[in-house]
């Protein structure tokens, strides 16, 4: 990794240094391992110890408060009635209404929507937004449904889990294998029942009352927090070879908005497989590719990857942009990054965490990395309340006030009180969180 001359320096507040990052204890269970709601409650343990928080409270600060399980009947295209399940977890609304995408995938099981409802409030408090945290899903693989199975499939579960939202209850978005469509038809599936209510969920479309930038935010975030971090950290982000896991919302836009701040992007992949050109590949051109194909393999002039081949390529900066856990020790051996950037939720596990640690390779983590896509949800929802379109290029500007303070605070609490960023996140969050949930004397 090309790391800049120049030596460690905070780029708004100094900082004191403190000199190496102490790891979190091992040895990891193999539960805290293979589960992703202990692996979350793993990083909430060690960031809770940090903050002082008292045995009684941890355990009312890691349990959801509310969890949802609902039928979702769907009558397929050749006649076939198929039966899904799907959730809606409230985790914490201490600090505001619960706020957290929907997700539809096969491994969306209860564990892994508790685990990222988890991380949606710790990431809203780090954000130092008005929201709690909840996040909902289907699970299924929804690749080969029809545009009408999707449809109803959406309709059906919005309806069922409509008791427990509201615009100043719980406000869904997209998240993997959801977008614009979906969110629209969520909209009007509770408009049916309560009337017309665009604020109850972000990420839609423009024309129905969606946000300027909402679609490229998270990796619009993801590119300020680098460019934050790298005078701090000491790496270089022009010319830095970028390799992408993940080319749906998230990679497609990093990809693009990287590339436009002159990075490298030499491997990107998907579900289907990967491409690596060490030149750099052509990312307008690929993304038409992907556009017509559906895939980014088979892209021209580039060497084809096999499935999780892309996380160990040589590069400098990795970014996963895809599922959970895909960082256990093992590929943490091999990766060949100098920093992992976490636009995806939770992709390190904690025995990942451990070793890359250990590798000196800095982790920057998906608490702040990717708290952009909730932050111009937030803006969405502000501006539904008002009624009043702003500009992307304040959405843009604000977004970028505000992810760059919650770096700046993380960074600043990491150096003082000798914590990995990880943990310096999850302390914030939770103090913030525990503060709120004093004063409302909730307990
Ligand atoms: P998406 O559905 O638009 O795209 C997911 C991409 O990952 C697709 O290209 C898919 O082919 C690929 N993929 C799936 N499984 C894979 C695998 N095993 N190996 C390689 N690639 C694989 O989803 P998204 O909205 O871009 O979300 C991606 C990640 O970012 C998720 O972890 C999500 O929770 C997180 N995230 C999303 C947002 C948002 O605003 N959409 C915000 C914060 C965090």
């Amino acid at each position: 990794m090309a790391r800049s001359k120049s030596s460690t320096k905070p780029a708004t507040k100094p900082a004191p240094e403190v000199g190496p990052v102490p790891a979190p204890p091992e040895p990891i269970s193999a539960d805290i391992e293979a589960n992703p709601f202990a692996a979350v409650n793993h990083c909430f343990d060690l960031g809770a110890q940090a903050a002082g928080v008292p045995a009684d409270y941890r355990m009312l600060l890691k349990t959801p408060y509310r969890e949802m399980r609902v039928e979702v009947p769907v009558r397929m295209d050749d006649g076939r009635l198929d039966v899904l399940i799907g959730y809606r977890v409230q985790h914490n609304a201490a600090r505001g209404p619960y706020k957290g995408g929907i997700r539809y995938h096969p491994q969306a099981d209860l564990d892994e929507i508790r685990a990222l409802a988890s991380l949606m409030t710790w990431k809203t408090a780090v954000a130092d937004l008005p929201f709690g945290g909840a996040k909902g899903g289907i699970q299924v693989d929804p690749k080969g449904m029809s545009e009408n199975e999707l449809k109803q499939m959406t309709r059906r579960y919005t309806s069922h889990i409509s008791a427990i939202l509201g615009i100043n209850r719980d406000i869904p978005a997209p998240d993997m294998n959801t977008n614009a469509q979906i969110m629209a038809w969520m909209m009007d599936a509770y408009g049916e029942k309560y009337g017309y209510t665009p604020g109850i969920v972000t990420g839609k479309p423009l024309e129905l009352g969606g946000s300027p930038g909402r679609e490229s935010a998270t990796a619009q975030g993801l590119a300020y927090v680098l460019q934050a971090a790298a005078p701090e950290l000491d790496f270089e982000l022009e010319g830095a070879r970028v390799a992408i896991q993940g080319f749906g919302n998230v990679g497609s836009w990093a990809a693009r908005i990287l590339h436009k701040m002159e990075c490298k992007v030499v491997a990107v992949s998907d579900v289907q497989g990967g491409i690596h050109d060490g030149d750099g590949i052509d990312i307008p051109r690929l993304l038409k590719h992907n556009n017509e194909n559906g895939t980014v393999t088979g892209f021209e002039g580039c060497d084809q990857l096999a499935p999780g081949e892309l996380l160990t390529i040589d590069c400098d900066i990795l970014i996963p942009a895809a599922i959970g856990g895909v960082i256990d020790a093992e590929v943490a051996e091999k990766v060949k990054a100098a920093v992992v950037a976490e636009a995806a939720n939770h992709p390190i596990t904690p025995g990942g965490d451990l070793v890359l640690d250990r590798r000196g390779i800095i982790v920057l983590p998906d608490v702040v990395v990717n708290a952009g896509g909730v932050i111009v949800s937030y803006f969405e929802w502000v501006q539904n309340i008002q009624e009043f379109r702003w500009t992307l290029g304040r959405v843009n500007e604000e977004l970028e006030r505000f992810i760059t303070e919650a770096w700046r605070q993380v960074r600043v609490t990491s150096l003082q009180e000798r914590l990995s960023l990880r943990i310096a996140a999850y302390m914030i969050g939770i103090s913030r969180v525990m503060e709120a949930t004093r004063l409302r004397g909730y307990v």
